[in-house]
């Protein structure tokens, strides 16, 4: 079987949060990052999300303004995404593929930097990001994917059937409903071994665990038969999973743009 060559994850900026935010029973604070992913294959460079707007990084206060999460954010300069690409020797340009997680604001804030890309959204994300209830719309930044710009670019809607990138098995956008309707995941086969970037299906290892919600999901009961099919496809296909906001498992690969074959 075809495998993808290598993929790393991206320095980003850090968010500080009640854990009570991230899972039903969470308990403390957690520094949670904000990150894109980025895989190598031999037909093309996919990116796993595109982090917040950038300009988080000179100073959240130019995208929070006066909100709490201004004083949340834990970032600088170097942690652009851009940035970050041209530290493994990329541009933005080299970006062929993007997976959109889901919408909400701390993953779709660099989709503007890579119009020349195939996206992937799942279905239901626009229309919940149009219209999102009052419960979540704090996580949205509209203009960030309903932009004239944005919305020109070349979308593809994943359903829940999944979508197999390249045709060969190396890279399988998996459909995981409940944090939003539309969020994803991303089956990656890499030459040693298999790894499953959650999105926002899982914010934590405690959902997990406990297989629990997060407080913010659109649908719980949606969200916990995700979770199950988190841990499902990670026996199925022997896979390493990888939550992007959980630090544990940034110390488990390794740290930031840590070469992972
Ligand atoms: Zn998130």
């Amino acid at each position: 079987m075809t495998t993808a060559n290598r993929m790393w994850g991206l320095d980003a900026p850090k968010m500080r949060i009640d854990a009570a935010h991230l899972v039903f029973g969470g308990e403390g604070t957690v520094d949670i990052p904000l990150p894109a992913h980025v895989i190598e294959h031999e037909r093309g460079l996919v990116l796993f999300d595109t982090g917040m707007n950038p300009i988080v990084n000179e100073d959240p206060r130019l995208l929070f303004g006066d909100r709490p999460e201004a004083d949340w954010i834990i970032s600088s300069p170097e942690k652009r995404l851009d940035t970050q690409l041209g530290m493994l020797g990329y541009s933005t340009s080299d970006i062929t593929h993007v997976v959109l997680s889901h919408t909400h604001c701390d993953h779709s804030g660099g989709l503007y930097m890579f119009p020349q890309a195939t996206f992937y959204i799942g279905q239901g994300e626009f229309d919940w990001g149009r219209a999102p209830d009052e419960k979540s719309a704090h996580l949205f930044a509209p203009d960030d994917f309903l932009s004239a710009n944005v919305q020109s670019f070349n979308w593809t809607t994943v359903t829940s059937a999944g979508l197999d990138i390249f045709g060969d098995g190396s890279m399988q956008i998996v459909h995981l409903p409940g944090h939003t309707p539309g969020s994803l995941g991303l089956l990656t086969r890499l030459p040693s071994q298999n790894v499953l970037l959650t999105g926002d299906a899982a914010h934590v290892r405690e959902n997990l665990e406990w297989e629990k919600a997060d407080p913010s999901d659109w649908d719980y009961g949606q969200a916990e038969a995700s979770i199950r099919k988190i841990l499902q496809v990670a026996e199925d296909e022997d896979a390493r999973i990888w939550i992007p906001h959980e630090p544990k498992d940034w110390d488990a690969f390794g740290g930031v743009r840590v070469e992972v074959s």
